[in-house]
Protein backbone atom coordinates (compact mmCIF):
# COMPACT_ATOMS: atom_id res chain seq x y z
CA UNK A 1 0.00 0.00 0.00
CA UNK A 2 3.17 2.22 0.24
CA UNK A 3 4.35 1.69 -3.41
CA UNK A 4 4.98 4.87 -5.43
CA UNK A 5 5.15 4.43 -8.97
CA UNK A 6 6.72 0.70 -8.36
CA UNK A 7 8.91 1.75 -5.05
CA UNK A 8 8.75 1.34 -2.09
CA UNK A 9 8.49 3.72 0.60
CA UNK A 10 11.12 2.10 2.86
CA UNK A 11 13.21 2.77 -0.37
CA UNK A 12 11.98 6.65 -1.02
CA UNK A 13 12.91 7.38 2.75
CA UNK A 14 16.29 5.70 2.34
CA UNK A 15 17.23 7.50 -1.16
CA UNK A 16 16.08 10.61 0.81
CA UNK A 17 18.07 9.79 3.72
CA UNK A 18 20.94 9.76 1.49
CA UNK A 19 20.15 12.65 -0.17
CA UNK A 20 20.03 14.27 3.46
CA UNK A 21 23.26 12.66 4.54
CA UNK A 22 24.70 15.16 2.41
CA UNK A 23 22.74 17.41 3.76
CA UNK A 24 21.21 20.89 2.34
CA UNK A 25 24.02 23.29 2.26
CA UNK A 26 26.88 21.27 1.38
CA UNK A 27 29.64 21.58 -0.03
CA UNK A 28 30.08 20.58 -3.71
CA UNK A 29 31.92 17.31 -3.66
CA UNK A 30 29.12 15.96 -1.41
CA UNK A 31 26.11 17.38 -3.28
CA UNK A 32 27.35 15.53 -5.91
CA UNK A 33 25.88 12.68 -3.99
CA UNK A 34 22.47 14.15 -4.99
CA UNK A 35 22.44 12.72 -8.24
CA UNK A 36 21.28 9.60 -6.63
CA UNK A 37 19.39 7.90 -9.39
CA UNK A 38 16.16 9.84 -10.68
CA UNK A 39 14.55 11.43 -6.93
CA UNK A 40 11.63 9.89 -6.95
CA UNK A 41 8.33 12.11 -7.62
CA UNK A 42 7.26 12.52 -4.56
CA UNK A 43 10.38 14.43 -4.08
CA UNK A 44 8.45 17.08 -6.11
CA UNK A 45 4.70 16.14 -4.69
CA UNK A 46 5.78 18.77 -1.39
CA UNK A 47 4.08 15.90 1.07
CA UNK A 48 3.16 17.04 4.14
CA UNK A 49 3.99 13.40 6.15
CA UNK A 50 6.16 11.25 6.02
CA UNK A 51 5.93 7.90 6.94
CA UNK A 52 8.23 6.48 10.36
CA UNK A 53 9.83 3.39 9.63
CA UNK A 54 8.59 0.82 12.40
CA UNK A 55 5.60 2.48 13.49
CA UNK A 56 2.41 4.03 11.59
CA UNK A 57 2.72 7.57 13.22
CA UNK A 58 2.95 10.02 10.66
CA UNK A 59 4.66 13.42 11.75
CA UNK A 60 3.31 16.43 9.84
CA UNK A 61 5.02 18.78 7.91
CA UNK A 62 8.86 18.06 7.93
CA UNK A 63 11.44 17.09 5.60
CA UNK A 64 13.67 16.90 8.25
CA UNK A 65 11.66 13.90 9.60
CA UNK A 66 14.41 11.29 9.92
CA UNK A 67 13.04 7.77 10.15
CA UNK A 68 13.82 6.63 13.60
CA UNK A 69 17.14 4.07 14.18
CA UNK A 70 18.52 5.81 11.09
CA UNK A 71 19.73 8.58 12.06
CA UNK A 72 23.02 9.82 10.33
CA UNK A 73 25.03 11.70 12.45
CA UNK A 74 27.51 8.49 12.17
CA UNK A 75 28.55 9.37 8.54
CA UNK A 76 31.59 9.90 8.02
CA UNK A 77 32.67 13.95 8.53
CA UNK A 78 32.38 15.41 4.99
CA UNK A 79 35.11 16.76 3.57
CA UNK A 80 34.53 20.23 2.95
CA UNK A 81 34.43 22.48 6.35
CA UNK A 82 30.33 23.14 7.29
CA UNK A 83 29.20 26.63 6.73
CA UNK A 84 29.97 27.05 3.08
CA UNK A 85 26.45 28.40 2.67
CA UNK A 86 26.91 32.08 4.47
CA UNK A 87 28.56 34.10 1.71
CA UNK A 88 30.12 36.68 4.18
CA UNK A 89 29.62 38.35 7.54
CA UNK A 90 27.78 40.98 7.15
CA UNK A 91 27.28 41.73 10.84
CA UNK A 92 28.50 44.53 12.82
CA UNK A 93 32.01 43.98 15.36
CA UNK A 94 29.79 43.11 18.22
CA UNK A 95 28.24 40.29 15.84
CA UNK A 96 26.55 37.88 17.33
CA UNK A 97 25.73 40.31 20.91
CA UNK A 98 22.32 40.18 21.85
CA UNK A 99 20.93 43.13 20.12
CA UNK A 100 20.06 46.98 21.45
CA UNK A 101 16.82 46.59 19.93
CA UNK A 102 15.24 43.46 18.77
CA UNK A 103 14.36 42.87 15.06
CA UNK A 104 10.68 43.83 14.87
CA UNK A 105 8.51 45.36 12.48
CA UNK A 106 8.05 44.14 9.41
CA UNK A 107 10.40 43.98 5.96
CA UNK A 108 10.02 43.48 2.78
CA UNK A 109 11.23 40.55 0.77
CA UNK A 110 11.37 39.98 -3.19
CA UNK A 111 12.06 36.73 -4.69
CA UNK A 112 13.76 36.90 -8.31
CA UNK A 113 13.27 33.98 -10.27
CA UNK A 114 16.19 33.87 -12.09
CA UNK A 115 16.97 31.08 -15.63
CA UNK A 116 19.16 31.12 -18.37
CA UNK A 117 19.53 29.77 -21.96
CA UNK A 118 22.91 26.85 -22.29
CA UNK A 119 25.96 27.11 -24.20
CA UNK A 120 27.73 24.73 -25.93
CA UNK A 121 28.65 22.59 -23.45
CA UNK A 122 25.73 23.06 -20.74
CA UNK A 123 21.87 22.79 -20.67
CA UNK A 124 19.85 26.00 -20.52
CA UNK A 125 18.14 26.36 -17.03
CA UNK A 126 14.93 27.26 -16.86
CA UNK A 127 12.05 27.97 -14.16
CA UNK A 128 10.55 25.78 -12.87
CA UNK A 129 8.59 27.41 -10.15
CA UNK A 130 5.33 29.87 -10.43
CA UNK A 131 5.66 33.43 -8.88
CA UNK A 132 3.07 32.47 -6.56
CA UNK A 133 4.67 29.34 -5.49
CA UNK A 134 8.41 30.93 -4.76
CA UNK A 135 6.28 33.45 -2.81
CA UNK A 136 4.71 31.13 -0.72
CA UNK A 137 8.11 30.08 0.82
CA UNK A 138 8.45 33.43 2.07
CA UNK A 139 4.20 34.11 3.11
CA UNK A 140 3.25 30.73 4.27
CA UNK A 141 6.16 29.07 6.33
CA UNK A 142 9.11 31.95 7.09
CA UNK A 143 6.79 34.96 8.04
CA UNK A 144 4.78 32.39 10.40
CA UNK A 145 7.94 30.93 11.77
CA UNK A 146 9.45 34.10 12.70
CA UNK A 147 5.91 35.69 13.91
CA UNK A 148 5.85 32.89 16.33
CA UNK A 149 9.13 32.61 17.66
CA UNK A 150 9.78 36.28 18.56
CA UNK A 151 6.35 36.42 19.81
CA UNK A 152 4.67 38.59 16.92
CA UNK A 153 7.60 41.22 17.50
CA UNK A 154 8.73 40.64 14.16
CA UNK A 155 6.01 40.55 11.93
CA UNK A 156 7.64 38.70 8.98
CA UNK A 157 7.97 39.96 4.81
CA UNK A 158 5.55 41.68 2.56
CA UNK A 159 6.77 39.40 -0.06
CA UNK A 160 6.77 40.19 -3.81
CA UNK A 161 7.79 37.72 -6.65
CA UNK A 162 9.46 38.53 -9.58
CA UNK A 163 10.49 36.79 -12.64
CA UNK A 164 12.02 34.57 -14.29
CA UNK A 165 14.42 36.69 -16.38
CA UNK A 166 16.83 35.18 -18.62
CA UNK A 167 20.41 36.31 -17.79
CA UNK A 168 22.93 36.05 -20.09
CA UNK A 169 24.25 32.04 -19.61
CA UNK A 170 27.19 31.48 -17.72
CA UNK A 171 29.28 28.29 -17.56
CA UNK A 172 28.20 25.73 -15.03
CA UNK A 173 31.33 24.51 -14.22
CA UNK A 174 31.24 23.74 -10.73
CA UNK A 175 34.78 25.80 -10.06
CA UNK A 176 32.20 29.21 -10.90
CA UNK A 177 29.57 27.95 -8.65
CA UNK A 178 31.66 30.04 -6.29
CA UNK A 179 30.94 33.57 -4.17
CA UNK A 180 31.54 35.74 -7.30
CA UNK A 181 28.88 33.65 -9.35
CA UNK A 182 26.18 33.93 -6.93
CA UNK A 183 27.22 38.20 -6.98
CA UNK A 184 26.88 37.89 -10.79
CA UNK A 185 23.77 36.32 -10.99
CA UNK A 186 22.46 38.77 -8.14
CA UNK A 187 23.65 41.47 -10.81
CA UNK A 188 22.19 40.42 -13.57
CA UNK A 189 18.67 40.05 -11.77
CA UNK A 190 18.09 43.47 -10.29
CA UNK A 191 19.31 44.83 -13.62
CA UNK A 192 16.12 42.93 -15.03
CA UNK A 193 14.22 43.73 -12.40
CA UNK A 194 14.80 46.97 -12.30
CA UNK A 195 13.74 47.29 -16.19
CA UNK A 196 10.39 46.31 -15.45
CA UNK A 197 9.59 49.03 -12.85
CA UNK A 198 11.02 46.50 -9.49
CA UNK A 199 13.61 48.28 -7.46
CA UNK A 200 15.75 45.93 -5.62
CA UNK A 201 16.52 48.67 -3.61
CA UNK A 202 13.95 48.90 -2.09
CA UNK A 203 13.36 45.29 -0.12
CA UNK A 204 15.06 44.38 2.99
CA UNK A 205 15.86 41.11 1.64
CA UNK A 206 16.35 39.76 -1.66
CA UNK A 207 16.08 35.89 -2.89
CA UNK A 208 16.89 34.64 -5.88
CA UNK A 209 16.28 31.33 -6.99
CA UNK A 210 17.22 29.36 -9.93
CA UNK A 211 16.61 25.47 -11.38
CA UNK A 212 19.15 22.90 -10.11
CA UNK A 213 22.61 23.04 -11.51
CA UNK A 214 23.43 20.01 -10.01
CA UNK A 215 26.79 22.03 -9.04
CA UNK A 216 25.97 24.04 -6.31
CA UNK A 217 25.13 24.34 -2.49
CA UNK A 218 21.41 24.76 -2.14
CA UNK A 219 21.54 27.76 -0.41
CA UNK A 220 23.85 30.37 0.58
CA UNK A 221 22.89 33.53 2.62
CA UNK A 222 24.65 37.14 3.47
CA UNK A 223 25.27 36.61 7.18
CA UNK A 224 23.23 40.12 8.64
CA UNK A 225 22.87 41.32 5.26
CA UNK A 226 20.07 41.53 2.55
CA UNK A 227 20.76 38.62 -0.21
CA UNK A 228 19.95 34.53 -0.57
CA UNK A 229 19.96 32.37 -3.21
CA UNK A 230 18.56 29.08 -3.41
CA UNK A 231 19.58 26.34 -6.02
CA UNK A 232 16.67 24.20 -7.50
CA UNK A 233 13.86 22.59 -5.96
CA UNK A 234 14.47 19.85 -3.12
CA UNK A 235 11.12 19.89 -1.64
CA UNK A 236 11.92 22.01 1.53
CA UNK A 237 11.81 25.67 0.47
CA UNK A 238 9.80 26.40 2.51
CA UNK A 239 12.24 25.22 6.03
CA UNK A 240 15.58 26.66 3.45
CA UNK A 241 13.75 29.82 2.60
CA UNK A 242 13.56 29.99 6.71
CA UNK A 243 16.95 28.73 6.98
CA UNK A 244 18.97 31.60 4.91
CA UNK A 245 16.46 34.60 5.98
CA UNK A 246 17.84 33.82 9.77
CA UNK A 247 20.84 34.02 8.19
CA UNK A 248 20.17 36.97 6.87
CA UNK A 249 18.68 38.32 10.18
CA UNK A 250 21.86 37.30 11.67
CA UNK A 251 21.90 34.17 13.44
CA UNK A 252 24.51 31.44 12.08
CA UNK A 253 24.44 27.60 12.34
CA UNK A 254 23.25 25.02 14.84
CA UNK A 255 25.51 22.07 15.15
CA UNK A 256 26.18 19.17 17.04
CA UNK A 257 29.33 18.61 18.57
CA UNK A 258 31.41 15.17 19.30
CA UNK A 259 33.60 14.68 22.23
CA UNK A 260 35.86 12.73 24.00
CA UNK A 261 38.23 12.80 26.94
CA UNK A 262 41.67 12.13 27.14
CA UNK A 263 41.10 8.48 27.15
CA UNK A 264 39.17 9.07 23.80
CA UNK A 265 35.53 7.79 25.67
CA UNK A 266 33.02 9.84 24.32
CA UNK A 267 31.68 12.50 26.61
CA UNK A 268 29.36 15.27 26.01
CA UNK A 269 31.41 18.09 26.23
CA UNK A 270 35.46 18.20 26.91
CA UNK A 271 38.96 20.32 25.16
CA UNK A 272 38.34 17.79 22.56
CA UNK A 273 35.43 17.82 20.10
CA UNK A 274 34.65 18.44 16.83
CA UNK A 275 31.91 19.87 15.08
CA UNK A 276 29.07 17.72 13.48
CA UNK A 277 27.62 19.27 10.70
CA UNK A 278 23.85 20.84 11.14
CA UNK A 279 23.08 18.50 13.58
CA UNK A 280 20.88 19.89 15.97
CA UNK A 281 17.23 18.84 15.17
CA UNK A 282 16.03 21.31 17.67
CA UNK A 283 16.58 24.83 15.58
CA UNK A 284 16.34 25.83 11.77
CA UNK A 285 19.53 26.77 11.63
CA UNK A 286 20.29 23.00 11.96
CA UNK A 287 18.53 20.16 10.89
CA UNK A 288 15.20 20.94 11.81
CA UNK A 289 12.43 19.35 13.38
CA UNK A 290 8.79 20.60 12.13
CA UNK A 291 7.45 23.56 14.23
CA UNK A 292 6.83 24.30 16.96
CA UNK A 293 10.20 21.99 17.86
CA UNK A 294 12.18 23.94 14.90
CA UNK A 295 12.27 26.90 17.44
CA UNK A 296 16.01 28.64 16.97
CA UNK A 297 18.06 28.14 19.94
CA UNK A 298 17.82 30.19 22.91
CA UNK A 299 21.09 31.78 22.59
CA UNK A 300 19.93 32.93 18.54
CA UNK A 301 16.39 34.26 20.04
CA UNK A 302 18.51 36.20 22.33
CA UNK A 303 20.70 37.45 19.38
CA UNK A 304 17.86 38.53 17.53
CA UNK A 305 16.44 40.49 20.66
CA UNK A 306 13.84 37.91 20.91
CA UNK A 307 13.90 37.40 24.74
CA UNK A 308 12.79 40.57 25.65
CA UNK A 309 10.37 40.12 28.49
CA UNK A 310 12.23 40.26 31.80
CA UNK A 311 12.46 37.05 33.36
CA UNK A 312 12.82 35.31 30.18
CA UNK A 313 16.32 34.88 30.41
CA UNK A 314 18.78 34.03 33.37
CA UNK A 315 22.29 34.99 33.01
CA UNK A 316 24.43 32.64 35.70
CA UNK A 317 28.32 33.29 36.23
CA UNK A 318 29.00 29.34 37.45
CA UNK A 319 31.05 29.57 41.17
CA UNK A 320 31.19 26.66 42.57
CA UNK A 321 31.85 27.70 46.32
CA UNK A 322 27.81 29.27 45.98
CA UNK A 323 24.95 26.86 47.09
CA UNK A 324 23.04 24.99 44.22
CA UNK A 325 20.59 27.43 42.57
CA UNK A 326 16.84 25.89 41.68
CA UNK A 327 14.97 27.23 38.58
CA UNK A 328 12.12 26.20 36.47
CA UNK A 329 12.40 26.36 32.71
CA UNK A 330 8.91 26.52 30.66
CA UNK A 331 9.54 24.33 27.41
CA UNK A 332 11.33 26.78 24.54
CA UNK A 333 8.20 25.94 21.93
CA UNK A 334 5.71 27.78 24.67
CA UNK A 335 6.53 31.22 23.46
CA UNK A 336 3.61 32.97 25.69
CA UNK A 337 4.78 31.29 29.14
CA UNK A 338 5.66 34.10 31.52
CA UNK A 339 8.33 31.76 32.89
CA UNK A 340 12.26 31.41 32.71
CA UNK A 341 13.31 30.41 29.50
CA UNK A 342 16.63 29.77 29.06
CA UNK A 343 19.82 29.61 31.09
CA UNK A 344 23.08 31.52 29.99
CA UNK A 345 25.54 29.76 32.06
CA UNK A 346 29.65 31.43 31.59
CA UNK A 347 31.89 28.83 33.42
CA UNK A 348 35.29 29.93 32.98
CA UNK A 349 36.37 30.70 29.05
CA UNK A 350 33.28 28.42 28.06
CA UNK A 351 29.28 29.20 27.78
CA UNK A 352 26.84 27.01 27.84
CA UNK A 353 23.11 27.24 27.08
CA UNK A 354 20.24 25.01 28.71
CA UNK A 355 16.96 25.00 27.54
CA UNK A 356 13.69 22.69 27.80
CA UNK A 357 12.35 21.35 24.89
CA UNK A 358 9.34 18.80 25.07
CA UNK A 359 8.86 15.47 23.65
CA UNK A 360 8.95 15.40 19.86
CA UNK A 361 8.45 11.45 19.25
CA UNK A 362 10.71 10.01 17.82
CA UNK A 363 12.92 12.45 19.33
CA UNK A 364 13.63 12.49 23.31
CA UNK A 365 12.12 15.27 25.36
CA UNK A 366 14.61 17.08 27.84
CA UNK A 367 17.07 19.88 28.20
CA UNK A 368 18.93 21.02 25.65
CA UNK A 369 22.73 22.21 26.20
CA UNK A 370 24.59 23.89 24.26
CA UNK A 371 27.96 25.05 23.89
CA UNK A 372 28.00 28.58 22.56
CA UNK A 373 30.88 29.47 19.49
CA UNK A 374 32.72 32.46 20.90
CA UNK A 375 33.95 33.75 17.40
CA UNK A 376 30.64 33.95 15.07
CA UNK A 377 27.76 32.91 17.61
CA UNK A 378 27.69 29.46 16.24
CA UNK A 379 25.82 27.26 18.63
CA UNK A 380 26.61 23.85 19.20
CA UNK A 381 24.51 20.91 20.71
CA UNK A 382 25.92 18.49 22.90
CA UNK A 383 24.82 14.92 23.00
CA UNK A 384 24.49 13.91 26.64
CA UNK A 385 24.44 10.19 25.56
CA UNK A 386 27.48 9.91 23.92
CA UNK A 387 28.88 7.29 22.06
CA UNK A 388 25.29 4.67 21.30
CA UNK A 389 23.90 3.86 18.02
CA UNK A 390 21.57 6.57 18.32
CA UNK A 391 23.58 9.75 17.50
CA UNK A 392 21.91 13.11 18.56
CA UNK A 393 18.53 11.68 18.67
CA UNK A 394 18.80 11.24 22.71
CA UNK A 395 20.76 14.04 22.98
CA UNK A 396 18.94 15.86 25.55
CA UNK A 397 18.94 15.42 29.29
CA UNK A 398 16.68 12.83 30.47
CA UNK A 399 14.68 13.61 33.44
CA UNK A 400 16.62 12.29 36.49
CA UNK A 401 20.12 13.00 34.83
CA UNK A 402 22.51 14.89 36.23
CA UNK A 403 25.62 16.12 33.72
CA UNK A 404 28.62 17.15 35.25
CA UNK A 405 31.76 19.08 33.87
CA UNK A 406 34.72 21.00 34.33
CA UNK A 407 37.25 22.39 36.79
CA UNK A 408 34.66 23.42 39.29
CA UNK A 409 32.69 19.85 38.62
CA UNK A 410 29.63 22.35 36.93
CA UNK A 411 26.34 19.88 37.47
CA UNK A 412 23.24 20.16 36.20
CA UNK A 413 20.67 18.35 37.19
CA UNK A 414 17.43 18.03 35.97
CA UNK A 415 15.58 16.86 38.28
CA UNK A 416 11.56 16.66 36.35
CA UNK A 417 8.81 17.82 35.25
CA UNK A 418 6.56 19.82 37.59
CA UNK A 419 3.24 21.36 35.96
CA UNK A 420 4.88 21.30 32.80
CA UNK A 421 7.99 22.95 33.24
CA UNK A 422 11.65 21.79 34.08
CA UNK A 423 12.67 21.51 37.65
CA UNK A 424 16.89 22.08 37.35
CA UNK A 425 19.10 22.61 39.99
CA UNK A 426 22.60 24.12 39.14
CA UNK A 427 25.22 23.31 41.57
CA UNK A 428 28.75 22.05 41.53
CA UNK A 429 30.24 18.94 43.37
CA UNK A 430 32.07 20.99 45.79
CA UNK A 431 30.46 20.59 49.58
CA UNK A 432 29.70 23.18 52.68
CA UNK A 433 32.71 22.22 55.10
CA UNK A 434 31.20 20.34 57.94
CA UNK A 435 31.12 22.00 61.31
CA UNK A 436 33.75 20.57 63.99
CA UNK A 437 34.43 23.58 66.15
CA UNK A 438 33.73 22.29 69.52
CA UNK A 439 34.51 18.74 69.16
CA UNK A 440 36.73 16.82 70.09
CA UNK A 441 40.02 17.15 67.95
CA UNK A 442 40.38 13.08 67.45
CA UNK A 443 36.72 13.09 66.41
CA UNK A 444 36.76 15.66 64.26
CA UNK A 445 39.59 14.52 61.93
CA UNK A 446 37.46 11.28 61.48
CA UNK A 447 34.41 13.23 60.56
CA UNK A 448 36.18 15.73 58.15
CA UNK A 449 38.63 12.45 56.15
CA UNK A 450 35.25 10.92 56.35
CA UNK A 451 33.69 13.47 54.15
CA UNK A 452 36.77 13.65 52.09
CA UNK A 453 38.76 16.16 53.26
CA UNK A 454 42.03 16.61 54.74
CA UNK A 455 43.25 17.67 57.71
CA UNK A 456 46.93 18.93 56.68
CA UNK A 457 48.19 20.10 60.55
CA UNK A 458 46.07 20.91 63.61
CA UNK A 459 48.07 23.89 65.94
CA UNK A 460 47.35 24.80 69.98
CA UNK A 461 46.14 27.57 71.34
CA UNK A 462 45.38 28.89 74.83
CA UNK A 463 42.12 29.14 75.50
CA UNK A 464 41.27 31.65 77.73
CA UNK A 465 37.75 31.21 77.84
CA UNK A 466 37.95 27.19 79.12
CA UNK A 467 35.71 26.37 77.22
CA UNK A 468 37.93 24.60 73.75
CA UNK A 469 40.07 22.63 76.16
CA UNK A 470 41.35 20.23 74.12
CA UNK A 471 38.57 20.61 71.42
CA UNK A 472 38.51 22.52 68.04
CA UNK A 473 38.28 26.40 68.74
CA UNK A 474 38.08 27.12 65.43
CA UNK A 475 38.55 25.75 61.65
CA UNK A 476 39.75 26.94 58.38
CA UNK A 477 38.33 27.47 55.74
CA UNK A 478 35.43 28.08 57.92
CA UNK A 479 32.00 25.61 58.22
CA UNK A 480 29.75 25.49 55.31
CA UNK A 481 31.96 27.08 52.76
CA UNK A 482 31.22 25.43 49.24
CA UNK A 483 34.69 23.27 48.78
CA UNK A 484 36.25 20.48 46.66
CA UNK A 485 36.15 17.21 48.58
CA UNK A 486 40.11 17.22 48.73
CA UNK A 487 40.38 20.65 50.80
CA UNK A 488 42.99 21.07 53.16
CA UNK A 489 41.36 21.80 56.66
CA UNK A 490 43.70 23.83 59.32
CA UNK A 491 42.15 23.39 62.81
CA UNK A 492 43.16 24.91 65.85
CA UNK A 493 42.88 23.17 69.82
CA UNK A 494 42.64 24.81 73.14
CA UNK A 495 44.58 24.15 75.55
CA UNK A 496 44.60 25.15 78.77
CA UNK A 497 46.41 28.54 80.02
CA UNK A 498 49.11 27.87 82.27
CA UNK A 499 48.91 28.32 85.93
CA UNK A 500 46.76 27.00 88.83
CA UNK A 501 42.79 27.22 88.94
CA UNK A 502 42.68 28.96 85.44
CA UNK A 503 39.73 26.96 84.31
CA UNK A 504 38.13 25.00 86.54
ZN1 LIG B 1 23.04 27.97 6.67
Amino acid sequence: MFNLKGISLLEIIRMRLKILSCFAFCTLIVCSETAVGDTPALDNDKPTAIAVEGGSKLIEGGWYNFVNGLGTDDRAAPTLPADDDILFDARSTSSFAPRLAPISGARKALVIIVEWDGDASNPPVLADVSRDEAKSWVDEYATPYFQLISRGLFQGWQTTAAGPYLIRSPKLARSICDDSWRIYLAGEADAAARSVGINPDSFDNIIYYNSHTNACPRGNAELGGKRAWLDGLWNDEDYLVTHELGHNLGVHHSHGTRCVDVSGAPVPFSANCMQVDYEDRYSVMGRALPLPYNVLAAQHLNTLGWFFKQGDLENIVFDPRRPPTHYYLAPLEQQSSPVLKALKIVNGETTFWVEYRQSASPWSPGLIIRREDPVDGKTFLLDMHPGGSSGFVDAPLAAGETWTYGAGAMSIFFRGVVNGYASISVSSTYTALLNVVGTDVIAAIQRLRTAGFNVINWTSKIDRSCNYIDLVMSQWPTAGTRSPSDTNVRLTVGVKPSGRNVCP
